[in-house]
């Protein structure tokens, strides 16, 4: 059952007792509610529903009051995080002084719900880093916890990543990247920690090999020095039937201090039969089952962060997304400084100084009427992902991919221009994961011909896309191949 009922504030409540696809739904539009409760009285079932329907990810519900019954209370786990109340009467006056603050407060900041879906990482923070400035929640500190990847983590970030919302890397890009530009500030230090390099969780266990062979099949035991004869040698050496008696010159030990010693421990690998006074010691993940040395962990500072008062203006702003992206990506240019490199190198080539093709590739949306969309985020993230040792820019709803084939042993560059257009090719093969039903994405590269006088027409043409792509990629497409955004 869903339903829509008003509370004594005059706010909609969104009522709801099973799973719901409510974002996919055209019959409860964002607009029509303000506020929602789960009423289910099964924990597993509200988290079930909790992980489409919350305030957080779910487009529709984005930043609004959120309730579950009353007799789920201290039992949802990290659920908690993202319920503002447990309650089963919408007109209780703690619930409805809960949902008027929210409201209000939402209102004043000026933090709206209608968002598009999230579709990366970066674009899941910032709607998270929203939600929790809505609840006043700036503070984020790290938690320990046996269960979670990372040892060390912020609750309502984990239970997130627990959902499949983001990848660990991009989570620690991101508090660097907000750090860097003022918006979190690290307000107290936790702890240093050591990650596993290749999947960065910290579950890992420590082995202690052989230098020789890796094995760790190892005993240890002590070295006795014996004073009289100088003789230093494994303590079972000197074993004589229960008895310590030198192996060299034979007489039986007595005190240790006094006559003999024990200065050392000695490893012998019982695979090789090494001996040896320092095992290497090796870190085996317990999640993606690597064995690394422990000079490679990746080491990781865990703080108290805190979102600063400027950051707060611009997480809310929503220009947010698209400066996050681009900071992201060292190769992300502004389109002016784009222009300006293609001249460059135009001239430089024209001139003879460089031998090579200068290419540019184009890559646009259109839907289903043939029109040009809009420049999203995650696009131009994903085609600085692609190439990442290329300058990538965005404007006129066009993302840009620049690109000189040198030709430095003059060999012949057509090998090099069929490797970019068979990238540009895979990279809108993955961007067709964010196109919603009717589009297209679509690219053309331009190879700079001709001679000095040609510069300003291969500018211009810039600007425009062309009515005869080299490739495409529908919506369908996408839908057709799941996991086309993975690689
Ligand atoms: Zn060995
Ligand atoms: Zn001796
Ligand atoms: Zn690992």
């Amino acid at each position: 059952m869903i339903t829509i009922q008003n509370n004594d504030g005059g706010r909609r409540v969104l009522l709801l007792d099973s799973p719901f696809a409510l974002d996919e739904s055209p019959d409860f539009p964002e607009f029509l509610f303000d506020v929602v409760l789960i009423a289910n009285g099964s924990v597993e079932e509200t988290k079930t529903i909790l992980n489409h329907i919350n305030p957080v990810t779910s487009s529709k519900c984005c930043y609004k009051p959120l309730f579950v019954s009353a007799t789920l209370k201290g039992k949802m786990g990290g659920y908690d995080e993202i319920i503002d109340g447990y309650a089963d009467d919408m007109n209780n006056i703690d619930v409805l002084t809960t949902i008027e603050n929210i409201i209000n407060y939402n209102t004043l900041i000026g933090l709206s719900a209608t968002e598009d879906p999230v579709m990366s990482s970066n674009q899941f923070f910032i709607r998270l880093t929203r939600y929790l400035i809505s609840r006043k929640k700036t503070v984020l500190e790290p938690q320990l916890d046996v269960t979670a990847s990372t040892g060390y983590v912020i609750p309502i970030f984990d239970l997130f990543y627990r959902l499949g919302q983001y990848e660990l890397s991009d989570y620690f890009v991101f508090f660097q990247s907000m750090t860097e530009k003022g918006m979190f500030r690290a307000t107290k230090f936790v702890n240093k920690v050591y990650l596993c390099p290749t999947c960065l969780h910290s579950h890992l266990l420590y082995i202690q090999t052989c230098p020789k062979c890796g094995m760790s099949s190892v005993r240890t035991e002590e070295v006795i020095h014996h004073f009289r004869c100088a003789n230093v040698t494994p303590e079972h050496t000197y074993n004589f039937g229960g008895q310590l008696r030198c192996p060299k010159c034979h007489k039986i030990l007595r005190h240790i201090g006094m006559d003999y010693d024990r200065p050392a421990l000695i490893h012998t690998c019982n695979t090789c039969g090494n001996t040896f006074i320092e095992p290497k010691t090796q870190a085996l993940c317990t999640c993606c089952k690597q064995k690394h040395e422990v000079e490679e962990l990746a080491p990781q500072d865990f703080n108290v962060y805190e979102v600063t008062a400027e950051g707060k203006q611009s997480i809310i702003s929503p220009n947010i997304g698209f400066t996050i992206y681009t900071e992201f990506y060292d190769n992300y240019i502004d389109y002016n400084r784009l222009v300006s490199r293609v001249r460059l190198l135009a001239e430089q080539k024209f001139a003879g100084n460089i031998e090579g093709d200068v290419l540019v590739g184009k890559i646009w949306i259109l839907n289903s009427k043939g029109e040009t969309m809009p420049i999203r985020p995650e696009e131009i993230e994903l085609v600085c992902r692609y190439f990442p040792n290329n300058k990538v820019s965005a404007a006129n709803n066009i993302t840009y991919v620049g690109s000189v084939i040198r030709d430095i042993r003059g060999q012949n560059t057509e090998e090099e221009i069929i490797n970019f257009q068979l990238m540009m090719s895979e990279t809108l093969r993955a961007a067709a994961a964010l196109l919603r039903p009717g589009e297209t994405i679509c690219y053309s590269y331009m190879k700079l011909q001709g001679n000095q006088s040609t510069i300003d027409d291969f500018i211009k043409e810039m600007d425009y896309i062309s009515p005869t792509p080299d490739d495409s990629a529908t919506f369908e497409h996408a839908n057709a191949t799941p996991g086309a955004d993975e690689a």
